[in-house]
């Protein structure tokens, strides 16, 4: 393609998006194809000879468009409703066109500088020091990876696990913290770090699903008294199942105690501090060690885009920092190296994006989108207060609404029936499982003390009051007819 080729193409790639945009209620959230099928459709033999991209553009819109779960659609209400913008579209391509690897600053100076200027936004948008060491990075499981191993190194400096790895037999048994709640990339940081996944050490949350600080302390003096070593603490604001917020402070002032590091998964949570109202019930992550939030997940990024960061200085570096010969550069001409911060050599532009993001939108936009979806989960949390057979099964203040049907009579009573709440659980498996393939909408569940419960989360760009209307009809008359079928 010469740069003409380019153009041309690249009108005709956007009126297809346009038109995808524009009519987007009128195509299914989800595909009903099965595995087999979908895999006949797409195989083909190697392509030898050149397709044109008018081929290429119809034959995409033929074979993939139609079979892929639209995250971006504004009825997508599973996992959490993350919605890509028109100038994290079009960053992309840019981002695409330079191919710069910011690894070091020499390498990619611009993209170091807006880099260090997007981080510094949201670290005033999330409630973290400015001057923290922060980085980019590809996902909130990486970035709590990182996080972990830099907590490793400053908690066990005495054990130099960095330079000589968990050899000898007498290597003590580490220990991190976490509630029952936390996201499973904790556990998966222990696998790749050597502590264990036995060793993630699993509190049970309190009636909110929140980490208990007196729970915390106790587990962690009963370690100590068995000569156990602490690593860290993995706090959660908005966790995966109920959104719920642990008490950030308390649980700092535990760390402090014991001289233990706070990481703080915040990649759901952190950035709904941009809604005034919800602000008072998320404390400023300031009193973490290191905090990961997620522009991918809230703040209208596309995937891969993820904020690290750890104001101990240095500590990321001092665990990261390897630098070979043919990276040297002369330190006098570098601002920052951000392949030091992370294991990740080669480094997209991501800064770009976040920077159109934030500009396009400026605070006061981005925090007005985050308020309507706020109001529109309360909105449809009152209809279900509302309604008798309907219960808000879990209390969070973000947008993420957890409901159970539970129909006050008609259920099979006698031997060999199910209990009234394993009843129920299948009742709202069934619910998910048919609104989800009518292709009007596409949910996820949780299973916690309240049982199986429905998963709506509304964050989508695009998500206006009458689609959650539309849904919540949608539920109830899906909810009934679930329900008939159950009884038959
Ligand atoms: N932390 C929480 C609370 C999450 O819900 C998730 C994913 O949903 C993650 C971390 C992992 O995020 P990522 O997909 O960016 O690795």
């Amino acid at each position: 393609w010469d740069p003409h080729d380019l153009e041309e193409n690249g009108r005709a790639l956007l009126a297809r998006i346009r038109n995808h945009l524009e009519n987007i209620r009128d195509i299914p959230v989800a595909p009903d194809i099965d595995a087999r099928q979908l895999q006949d459709l797409i195989d083909e033999p190697l392509p030898d000879s050149p397709t044109g991209f008018d081929d290429i553009l119809e034959d995409t819109w033929q074979r993939v468009v139609p079979y892929l779960t639209l995250w971006h659609h504004p009825s997508f209400h599973a996992y959490f409703s993350t919605s890509t913008s028109g100038p994290a579209i079009l960053a992309d391509a840019l981002i695409s066109t330079f191919n710069v690897n910011a690894h070091v600053w020499k390498s990619a100076p611009a993209a170091a500088a807006v880099e260090r200027t997007v981080l510094c936004w949201m670290a005033q948008m999330v409630g973290y020091p400015q001057d923290a060491d922060a980085v980019l990075v590809n996902g909130a499981s990486l970035a709590t990876l990182y996080a972990l191993t830099a907590a490793r190194d400053s908690s066990l400096g005495d054990l130099r696990i960095r330079e000589r790895g968990l050899a000898g037999q007498d290597a003590p048994t580490l220990r991190i913290y976490a509630s029952d709640q936390a996201h499973n990339s904790v556990d998966k940081a222990a696998i790749a770090l050597g502590v264990g996944t036995d060793n993630v050490v699993r509190l049970p949350s309190d009636e909110h699903q929140r980490l208990q600080p007196s729970v915390l302390d106790a587990a962690i003096h009963d370690d100590l008294r068995h000569g156990r070593r602490p690593v860290a603490v993995v706090a959660t604001v908005g966790t995966t199942s109920t959104g719920a917020v642990d008490p950030v402070e308390e649980i700092a002032e535990v760390c402090r105690g014991h001289g233990l590091w706070l990481h703080v998964d915040a990649a759901y949570g952190g950035f709904w501090r941009l809604v005034e109202d919800i602000r008072p019930h998320i404390a400023s992550l300031e009193s973490a060690d290191s905090v990961v939030v997620n522009p991918h997940k809230v703040l209208f990024s596309s995937l891969e885009v993820t904020a690290l960061y750890c104001k101990r200085k240095d500590a990321l570096a001092n665990t990261f920092r390897l630098v070979p010969e043919y990276l040297r550069t002369d330190p006098e001409e570098s601002a920052v190296d951000y392949m030091n911060h992370s294991l990740q050599l080669g480094r997209q532009f991501r800064a770009l994006k976040l920077w159109w993001i934030i500009r396009s939108f400026g605070r006061s936009g981005l925090a007005a989108r985050l308020t309507r979806s706020v109001r529109m989960a309360e909105t449809l949390r009152a209809r279900a207060r509302e309604h008798p057979d309907w219960t808000v099964a879990a209390s969070s203040v973000l947008p993420l609404v957890c409901l159970r049907y539970e129909p006050a009579s008609g259920f099979p009573q006698g031997e060999g029936t199910d209990s009234r709440r394993q009843f129920h659980d299948r009742l709202n498996a069934s619910i998910r499982d048919a609104v989800s393939r009518s292709g009007e909408t596409y949910l996820s569940h949780a299973v916690i003390p309240a049982g199986y419960v429905l998963r709506i989360s509304i964050g989508n760009i695009q998500t206006r009051p009458e689609d959650v209307e539309r849904l919540w009809e949608l539920l109830k008359k899906t909810a009934e007819a679930c329900h008939r079928n159950l009884l038959e």
